[in-house]
């Protein structure tokens, strides 16, 4: 059995843990911040200042890997998490009547919930495992590194004190020290790939009222503009939440920081003002976020590991940012990757770097797509120019065979490629464009000229 170190106890390092320490093997996890989440969802939510994770008050929805992953290894986790009021979403709902089940088709489903709400699940969880140590309040500061070709890491430092692993997990996010650390014991560099996302995160809380309406019809959760995306997260507890997305150097972006200005504009789309139509209780401010940028950090270069008895998992690893919602799906996903290999990984991590790279990497290279292709698109103000492509997002809202296609890929079953390159779909898109002849794409959100005068004194 392995003794095994974990850097940080986000979704990814306590999901590490609890499958590592389910297994038998000896887990300390260090986390530097002293709280952790608890019963109390709304307090932990709303009032516990995170500067070092400002996405955990974000919104968030859980991707099929998720729930399949947590089923698998942990199913009292997962009923833990639909007791605490996290909502399964299956995409079929959509068409009210489910069409006929394929294989596969029951994985695909949103978890619908606030991410505080997994967080104290996988918490809870941990802390009942015997094989689990948990230590709060411990920032690591560095890790101890033997010389050698590569050079070795034996365990971490946590103030005065030399604790030491067979294996170190960095699970520490998007901001992880580990990179630096390395270079600075003069180990070869990580291969970092970074892609800049340029976009901002804007969000609001709101609870439905218990006396007032609660359904806002057969609406999408989605809408964009030519400049801007809007979306609504409906989560645990009658929570959701209203999100706009917008370019960092959006001009209007500092004035939508105004709660009042903020939901002028997001009544402007058709997916949120169905929402905001529901007169909700507002919960929080307007929550801002940036540096949203696409993150892959290989601790292996050519040469095989840049050093032994390390990997990263979680944002640590891949970090996409946050449009397609993978985080999570990811981090566990790694997590359980390394709890059935850890002894070999301990051994020697180059079988965790191939997998990381058949497994996680396309993911990484399929936002990076997107988000260029996102990018000229703004940047040129007009819909897709691709209008085969564009008949494909919308026909599935039609087409339960597209609807099948789109969802495999969002839920990280099926590269695109894949899943929309069959001659069924392609039929399926053909007959509804035969069905659709006046389609072009379209924006269902505000003109440029309708959102300036909606945004009082940004000139
Ligand atoms: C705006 C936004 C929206 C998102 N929406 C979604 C979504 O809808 N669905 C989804 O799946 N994902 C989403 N994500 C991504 C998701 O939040 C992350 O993938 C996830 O939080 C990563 O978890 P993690 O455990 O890897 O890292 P983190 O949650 O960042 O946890 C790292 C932990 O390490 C600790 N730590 C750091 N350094 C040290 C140290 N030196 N010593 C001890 N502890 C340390 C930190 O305190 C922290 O608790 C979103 C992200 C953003 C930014």
């Amino acid at each position: 059995m392995a003794r095994v170190a974990v850097l940080g106890g986000g979704i990814s390092g306590l999901g590490a843990a609890l499958m590592l320490g389910r297994r038998g093997h000896s887990v300390t996890l260090f986390e530097q911040d002293a709280r952790q989440a608890g019963d109390d969802l709304d307090r932990d939510f709303f009032h516990w200042d995170r500067p070092r994770i400002p996405q955990a008050v974000q919104p968030h929805s859980f991707l099929a890997p998720v729930r399949t992953v947590l089923r698998t290894e942990a199913p009292d986790v997962y009923a833990d998490l639909l007791a605490r009021g996290a909502r399964e979403y299956h995409e079929f709902d959509w068409f009210g009547v489910h069409p006929l089940h394929r294989a596969g088709d029951e994985d695909l489903m949103t978890l619908r919930t606030r991410r505080i709400v997994l967080e104290a699940a996988l918490t809870a969880a941990v802390r009942r495992e015997r094989t689990v140590e948990v230590r709060r309040g411990c920032r690591v500061r560095a890790l101890t590194i033997e010389e050698g070709r590569p050079a070795q890491v034996t365990g971490l430092q946590v103030g005065a004190e030399l604790h030491q692993a067979d294996l170190v997990v960095d699970a520490s996010g998007r901001r992880s020290p580990v990179p630096a650390w390395l270079i600075a014991a003069g180990c070869r560099p990580p291969v970092v790939d970074s892609h800049r996302a340029g976009i901002a995160y804007l969000c609001r809380w709101y609870r439905l009222r218990a006396d007032g309406p609660r359904d806002p019809g057969r609406v999408k959760t989605g809408s964009a503009a030519p400049f801007a995306l809007a979306g609504v997260f409906p989560s645990d507890n009658d929570t959701f939440a209203v999100n706009l997305v917008l370019s960092t150097g959006d001009p209007t972006r500092g004035a939508l920081t105004d709660p009042a200005v903020f939901e002028a504009a997001a009544r402007r789309f058709p997916a949120t003002a169905a929402w905001l139509g529901l007169a909700p209780e507002p919960q929080s401010a307007v929550l801002a976020m940036a540096g949203l940028d696409n993150l892959w950090t290989a601790l292996a270069d050519d040469d095989g590991p840049v050093v032994t008895g390390l990997v990263n998992a979680g944002d640590s690893l891949i970090h996409t940012n946050p449009t397609l919602g993978q985080g999570a799906a990811l981090g566990l996903r790694a997590a359980q990757y390394l709890a059935t290999h850890v002894d070999q990984i301990a051994a020697d991590p180059v079988v965790y770097h191939t997998w990381t790279t058949k497994a996680l990497r396309p993911w990484f290279d399929a936002q990076v797509t997107v988000d260029r292709a996102n990018e000229q698109r703004l940047a040129e103000c007009s819909p897709s120019s691709d209008r085969r492509a564009a008949a494909l997002a919308a026909c599935a809202y039609d087409d339960p065979v597209v609807m099948r296609a789109r969802a495999q890929v969002r839920h990280l079953l099926r590269l695109a490629h894949d899943a929309y390159g069959t001659d069924e779909v392609d039929r399926h898109v053909t007959a509804w464009l035969v069905a659709h002849p006046d389609f072009t794409p379209t924006y269902d959100g505000p003109t440029r000229d309708q959102w300036d005068a909606l945004i009082p004194d940004w000139k």
